[in-house]
This record gives C-alpha cells, sequence and structure tokens, in this order.
C-alpha cells in the first residue's frame, strides 16, 4: 500500500487503444486502422522537414508564427485567434485543463472520439455520454442534457468512427441553445475530406463559445509529427496558450505542416482521391451484404450481421494482412472501421470480405 496516489478520475481512464500495425507472421501488412493517409505527405512537406535537419540544436519557434500565417493565409482565418499544438489531442487536452475540472461535466457523444473521456477525466471533470440518433449526432439530446455543470461539449464533425457529419444549421442550433457557462468544441479532425466545408470556422468568428479543432495527421499525412491546430474567440485562445508548454511543436514538424498547408494541389489530389476510392469500396462492400452509412471522411464503419460476425471477418482480414479497426470501445461492436487506402487497398478489402462472406479462401468456412 502507498500513500502516494493520483487525482480523483486518473484511474478510471482506460488507456487510448491505438490502431494495430503488425500481424503475428506476416510482414507485408497493409494498415487501415489509424485513419492515415495512404500517399503520405506533400514532397514539400518532405523536403521542409529534411531542411529543419540542420537546425536541431535550436529550440523551435515558440509563437509559432509562420505555421499559424499559413493556416491564416491559405484558409482565410485571423492569425492571431490561432492556437497550434501536440497534434489536435493537445488542443483538447488544453480545452479541459482550462475550462473543466472537478464538479464539471464535459459532454461527448455516444460514439465519440476517445480522448474527450480520457482528457475530461484528466482534469478531474466528469464525462457525460449523450445518445446518439443512428449514429448521428443528436442536437437536441445534447442540448437536454447540458446542466449547471456543464463547461464543454465535444462534437466531432465528421464524427470518428461513424464517419457522419451534421449540417452547419444543426451546429449553430447547438451553439445557440447552449447554457451560457459551456463551450462548444467542434473537432474537424476530418473537415478537410469534406469538400466547401469550412470546419466550422464561420461559425467560431461569429461567436463567443465555438471553438474548432484541426489536424495535420489525416489529409496532410503529417502524424507521426504530432502537429494540430485549434480555432477559436480572442478569450478563449489567449486562455489556452496560457497553458501550452511554450516549445510544444517542433520545429521540424512547424516546417512541414506549413509545407503541406500551403500545397493545395496536392491536398486536393488527397482529398479527390479518398472520395473516389471511399465511394468505390463502400459501394462494393454493401453489395456484398456489409452496410455502411455514408462517409463524409477517409473511413467507412462497416456494419455486420453481429458481433461474432465482425470479429471472425476482421480476423480473417487479418489473416490476409489486412489490419483494419475494432470499434467495441466505441460502443459499435458489430462494426469495423475501415480506412480508405489507396486503389489496391481498397481492392484487397472488397476481395477480402467478398472471401469471407463466401465461406473463406478456399471454400472450406471460417
Ligand atoms: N479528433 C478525432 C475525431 C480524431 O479521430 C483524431 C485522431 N484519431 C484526433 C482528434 C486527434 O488527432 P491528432 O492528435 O493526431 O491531431
Amino acid at each position: 500500500m502507498t500513500a502516494i496516489t493520483p487525482q480523483p478520475g486518473i484511474m478510471d481512464i482506460d488507456l487510448y487503444q491505438g490502431g494495430a500495425a503488425h500481424v503475428a507472421g506476416l510482414d507485408n501488412v497493409v494498415k487501415l486502422s489509424s485513419n492515415e493517409n495512404p500517399h503520405g505527405p506533400s514532397e514539400a512537406a518532405l523536403e521542409a522537414y529534411r531542411r529543419a535537419a540542420f537546425e536541431l540544436h535550436r529550440y523551435p519557434s515558440s509563437d509559432h508564427a509562420p505555421l499559424r500565417k499559413a493556416i491564416a493565409e491559405i484558409l482565410g482565418l485571423d492569425a492571431d485567434r490561432i492556437i497550434c499544438g501536440a497534434g489536435s489531442d493537445e488542443v483538447i487536452t488544453f480545452l479541459c485543463q482550462a475550462y473543466a475540472g472537478p464538479g464539471t461535466e464535459v459532454i461527448h457523444t455516444e460514439h465519440g472520439f476517445a480522448m474527450y473521456r480520457i482528457s475530461a477525466l484528466a482534469a478531474g471533470a466528469t464525462p457525460m455520454e449523450v445518445a446518439e440518433r443512428e449514429r448521428v449526432t443528436d442536437v437536441d439530446a445534447i442540448l437536454g442534457a447540458c446542466t449547471d455543470a456543464t463547461r464543454l461539449v465535444f462534437i466531432a464533425n465528421p464524427n470518428n468512427p461513424t464517419g457522419t457529419m451534421i449540417g452547419l444549421g444543426e451546429i449553430a442550433r447547438l451553439a445557440d441553445g447552449l447554457p451560457p457557462h459551456a463551450l462548444l468544441v467542434l473537432d474537424g479532425a476530418y473537415a478537410e475530406y469534406v469538400d466547401g466545408y469550412d470546419g466550422g470556422a464561420a461559425l467560431v468568428d461569429g461567436r463567443e463559445n465555438v471553438v474548432m479543432t484541426r489536424t495535420f495527421s489525416k489529409l496532410y499525412g503529417l502524424g507521426g509529427l504530432r502537429i494540430g491546430w485549434g480555432y477559436g474567440p480572442a478569450h478563449v485562445i489567449d486562455v489556452l496558450n496560457r497553458v501550452r508548454g511554450p516549445f510544444n511543436i517542433s520545429q521540424s514538424g512547424l516546417n512541414a505542416a506549413e509545407a503541406a498547408m500551403r500545397d493545395t494541389a496536392y491536398a486536393t489530389f488527397c482529398r479527390t482521391e479518398n472520395a473516389r476510392w471511399r465511394t468505390w469500396m463502400a459501394d462494393a462492400l454493401a453489395e456484398i451484404g456489409v452496410p455502411s452509412d455514408v462517409s463524409c471522411a477517409n473511413f467507412i464503419l462497416a456494419r455486420f450481421a453481429s458481433q461474432a460476425e465482425a470479429e471472425a471477418c476482421d480476423a480473417h482480414l487479418q489473416s490476409q494482412g489486412l489490419i483494419v479497426r475494432r470499434v467495441g470501445g466505441y460502443n459499435l461492436p458489430n462494426c469495423l472501421r475501415i480506412t480508405v487506402g489507396d486503389e489496391s487497398s481498397c481492392r484487397r478489402i472488397v476481395h477480402a470480405v467478398r472471401q469471407f462472406k463466401n465461406g473463406g479462401a478456399d471454400g472450406s468456412g471460417i
């Protein structure tokens, strides 16, 4: 026994489960378990990253001004109201650290991203799960769940792992209906995959109670570097900067992200390829009896008849060197989340699921 104990809430945290990357006995696997960009980052980002090697003895920029300027210029935002973090995960952590704490509540949706709960607990707050409507964010349910203790409301739009999203009108209704002490966090980790969607930036500009988080980990293919950002009202960005460490992002990460943001042609290429193969894969799977909701992101949530079928299919995919994500931890035990890979990965997925549905590669049953 020890008298040294962590703060309340910490021991309620279940460790975040990342996407698997290996299958025992196979070396040539395709990893479709973490929603990574199958094409990798832009050449310009790689070049900027390599150049940073000559300055490794220097501390990085502390105010991230060049990256904030690039984001602001390309997306038409106010650079002074952008904050950068080590992945959008860190911005989520800042939000909980700054606005939640013992005696307060943090709302997230039924199938919402795991880090909302983890960060809320880490801050000593109480996470409150709110039901969705058929795997879609339910604004009325969220409004109904707000109390005097609500401080933060997290919604991912599009959501992970469902891939669904709600319209800007619904988000505005949510923002307008929240109690005055609650901040709405619009997690736009997958916003770049939606043509013409600003991630909620205009809503942020028009209100004092909305923050948007974004990432370079998905469309920009820089998950390994850990760079995300937030956009919010001046009063919120000021607060978040007070809890942010001065050197929270490496210079190589900052340089690569700036180049990635400015390479809009490559971003368009990745968005277009993703949309094309996402539709192809979803349609092909639906035809063989594996439906999914229309996805707005870079993955699809494939639905099976039962948990047993989903797990058996996952085992078959693994045997074929294809790693996807089980989502039982997200209350979706009969589903598998499959990242949209390149053409060959999508074809291999459909081929393997068809084999599975037909009773195995050799017709012997699985
Ligand atoms: N939000 C959502 C909805 C996500 O799916 C992810 C990554 N899985 C993140 C935030 C965090 O991404 P990162 O920290 O790499 O920016």
